[in-house]
């Protein structure tokens, strides 16, 4: 009897469906520290939290901010039949000031090796930001006169670099002698002009964009400042149009440079033979931000990627899609996959949350992402379609140091379609509609930017 008991109220708990369900804090006692977060969830009938009405959405989609105090933060959220108690901790606070560190010189140069494959070197020593002089392939040879902070200073003739301690190894080869330049070759062919530095080993390199592009080759020798320069005047070159991609690497100790010919387009078909890589956001275990509802950003993400795939298709562009399954590859090999197939526009998809302390009902809307001056028009012209076509909120064309938009070889940007944690925007990304119109405007931007 008292078996049959625990198996009804088994099988009547299991049929109980709730009334509201709490998204985050993903589970009650959780360590926040930030002087506020949020609840996220959805609710079918009217919610309280502390005593305080929670405004819903439609669809039924809330976000709630809190405040929190130091120490222990209790929350009581009920609807008329259900109540959840919610604990969360702001731990004490901690002095964070970080000792300042100095610059160590040393008396012996270190020679060191790189040992992981596309290692940022650095303008200052900060991991992290839009301080990027070039990323080295694995085995790069490179010499150190100093430490500060994690990083070893690195002597680039003209001017110094940064290499953090975790991505080398130190070596017992001598890397100090400066690189003997030999000259170049030029080729021109129908999609680059090609420069083929010939080099009698590996030196660091940098290529900024200003009015041109300005190549740079560090600890040459007899140059000025052990650094050779060669300008690329885009402008005449491309005659006046815009700069699509170049890229800078070595073959053995060639160092080949190659900018990408202006692309003639059709004006009537202005996407016919474009190839544009599109990269579906996270995906596999990695399921990115999750909204009011539970939806996956990576679910939205590869829904909205296969809608652009159709549209650019049906506008003649080739298309080679970054993932088209539920599965995670990392951020370099996204990027691999459109250099390796030559594409001239990177596109990669998300949908946007926040950390704690923000509001997610007052952050809304669309923004898109560049790293190199290069593709800012593109980020422009298709943020512009994008907010007009959706009515989402213009959240801005942004600089940042993500790696899908470091790429140069390709037009590189990154969407953030809308909020998943804001519930209006929540409600549009889950409807089917929405994320082909989001689809659409893409394309009539992509469109629109190369017509010109
Ligand atoms: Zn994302």
């Amino acid at each position: 009897m008292k078996k049959f008991l625990l198996l009804l109220t088994a099988i009547l708990l299991g049929n109980i469906t709730f009334a509201f369900e709490i998204v985050y804090p993903k589970q009650n006692n959780t360590i926040i520290n930030a002087p506020s977060t949020f609840f996220i969830g959805s609710s079918k009938t009217p919610l309280k939290i502390n005593g305080n009405n929670v405004p819903i959405h439609p669809s039924g989609g809330f976000a709630y901010v809190v405040n929190l105090k130091q120490g222990k933060n209790t929350f009581i959220i009920e609807s008329e039949k259900e109540k959840q108690v919610f604990n969360i901790v702001k731990p004490q606070y901690k002095n964070t000031c970080t000792p300042s560190f100095e610059f160590i010189p040393y008396k012996n140069k270190k020679n060191l090796l790189v040992n992981i494959e596309n290692t940022p070197l650095r303008s200052t020593p900060v991991d992290g930001g839009i301080n990027r002089i070039a990323h080295l392939p694995e085995n790069f040879p490179l010499t150190s006169d100093g430490e500060k902070q994690g990083f070893y200073r690195i002597i680039l003739g003209e001017k110094i670099g940064w290499i953090s301690k975790n991505a080398v190894k130190i070596s017992s080869e001598d890397y100090t002698l400066p690189a003997e330049l030999k000259g170049y070759d030029y080729i021109d062919s129908d999609e680059y002009f090609t420069f083929v530095f010939h080099l009698n080993k590996q030196v660091p390199y940098e290529i900024t964009e200003g009015e041109g592009l300005q190549l740079k080759i560090y600890n040459v020798k007899d140059r000025p400042e052990n650094t050779y320069i060669m300008d690329f005047p885009v402008k005449d070159a491309l005659s006046g149009r815009k700069l699509i991609g170049y890229s800078g690497k070595y073959d053995g100790n060639n160092f080949i440079w190659q900018i990408r010919k202006p692309i003639i387009t059709n004006k009537q078909k202005p996407l016919k033979g474009i190839k544009i890589a599109i990269d579906a956001g996270h995906g596999g275990n990695e399921t990115g931000a999750v909204g009011c509802l539970r939806d996956k950003e990576k679910d939205i993400t590869l829904s909205v990627a296969k809608y652009l795939e159709t549209e650019l298709k049906k506008r003649g562009a080739e298309v080679i899609m970054s993932r088209k399954g539920d599965v995670n590859p990392n951020l370099y090999e996204r990027v691999k996959t459109a250099n390796d197939n030559n594409a001239v526009v990177l596109i990669s998809i998300h949908a946007n949350a926040l950390p704690d302390g923000c509001d997610p009902n007052k952050n809304s809307g669309t923004s898109v992402y560049y790293y190199y001056n290069q593709a800012k028009p593109l980020a422009e012209i298709i943020l512009q379609t994008m907010t007009s076509q959706l009515h989402t909120n213009n959240d801005k064309v942004r600089q940042a140091s993500f790696a899908v938009v470091r790429n140069t070889e390709a037009l590189s940007i990154l969407i953030e379609t809308a909020y998943l944690i804001n519930p209006s925007d929540n409600a549009k990304l889950i409807n089917d509609e929405f994320r082909k119109s989001c689809a659409k405007s893409i394309a009539d931007g992509l469109e629109k930017y190369f017509k010109n």
